[in-house]
């Protein structure tokens, strides 16, 4: 197995609920994945669980790893290095890539999570092949990311393509976690707002499988809704469908500003397929304007919730070579002068 994993870098998606990590080798098969929960802990404890996580997977792949990759839901800061704000997670202000470097003794890159998913879905998945591409990971909440031109797009300091936070609803409900704003598509379209839409579904009507479940003891969750959704429950598939419509306000306005030839939807809830994006896919058709809104495709990511990882692997892979290990990778490579 050491054989079949040689020359393998390690990629770690880091969401708001878990981590996900795994030994990708050159051809980005995945060996060793490891999965951990996220949630309750402290900046201090997090990093802790991220590093024995890596160390974890490190090991079982008989320690030959070149370097890591990390994708996280952040906004950074460039000119520093610092990943600034999460919204989901405990991390603020902390040289995220000085941090794992200096624990692991391993080059290190970290770009957002998204950033890294659509550079996966560009280079070898949905999108593969296409130079324009927009995405968005929806999750404990929604990541975007944007390949432009070929490449990945960060704006000027690598605090960009938050498409999550796009206002959808300018008076709408307060985002989450520390996002300061209102009506964003992460607060209509996110995993939190799909087990809200499905709370409030089968209040008003318990007598489905989903509320069977949930008498039952089931704890009501994003992956417990899409499941039943997909064999049929009809309140999990309204509750989808409420979300799918909200998504699809989203994509008509990444239609009408990036005019991309590809809208890949990933992250966990993306498991629901066509019941999320056929939805999403009529609005963008009744509100977005021609030629981009008749030309665009709506997909499911090639990757499914692997290509955060994934994404994270190809950048470890690719950093550029003599640049300082914990400088946050390509972002760092734009770095604006002083
Ligand atoms: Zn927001």
């Amino acid at each position: 197995m050491a054989g079949v994993a040689a020359g393998c870098v390690i990629g770690v998606d880091l969401g708001g609920t878990k981590l996900l990590a795994g030994a990708v080798d050159a051809d980005l098969a995945v060996h060793h994945r490891t999965n951990r929960p996220a949630l309750g802990l402290n900046q201090a404890e997090l990093v802790e669980m991220v590093a024995q996580a890596v160390e974890g997977v490190r090991t079982a792949v008989g320690g030959d790893v070149s370097a890591v990759g990390f994708g996280i839901p952040c906004t950074f800061d460039a000119r520093t290095g610092m990943a600034v704000q999460a919204v989901n997670l405990p991390l603020h202000d902390i040289r995220f890539a000085d941090v794992m470097a200096e624990r692991l003794a391993l080059p290190v890159v970290v770009d957002n999570d998204a950033n890294c998913a659509v550079l996966a879905e560009a280079r070898a998945g949905a999108a593969q092949g296409c130079e324009e591409v927009a995405m968005l990971t929806i999750g404990t909440g929604i990541g975007g990311g944007l390949f432009l031109g070929g490449e990945v797009y960060r704006g000027w300091l690598g605090g960009g393509a938050e498409l999550g936070h796009m206002v959808i609803e300018r008076d709408g409900r307060p985002c989450q976690g520390s996002c300061p704003n209102r009506g964003c598509l992460e607060s209509v379209a996110s995993g939190t707002a799909l087990v809200r839409e499905a709370s409030l579904a089968v209040a008003r009507r318990p007598d489905t499988a989903l509320g069977l479940a949930l008498e039952a003891g089931h704890e009501l969750t994003g992956p417990l809704v899409t499941e039943l959704a997909r064999d049929g429950d009809p309140v999990a598939r309204e509750a989808i469908e409420v979300i799918g419509r909200a998504l699809g306000v989203g994509v008509a306005n990444l239609v009408n500003i990036f005019n991309p030839q590809v809208v890949v939807i990933g992250g966990g809830v993306s498991a629901a397929g066509d019941l999320l994006l056929d939805p999403a896919r009529e609005v963008v058709a009744q509100r977005a304007l021609r030629p981009g809104r008749d030309l665009v495709r709506l997909a499911a990511a090639a990757f499914g919730a692997e290509a955060g990882m994934v994404g994270a692997a190809i950048l470890a892979r690719e950093r550029p070579p003599g640049v300082p290990s914990a400088a946050g990778g390509r972002a760092s490579s734009r770095t604006p002068a002083p």
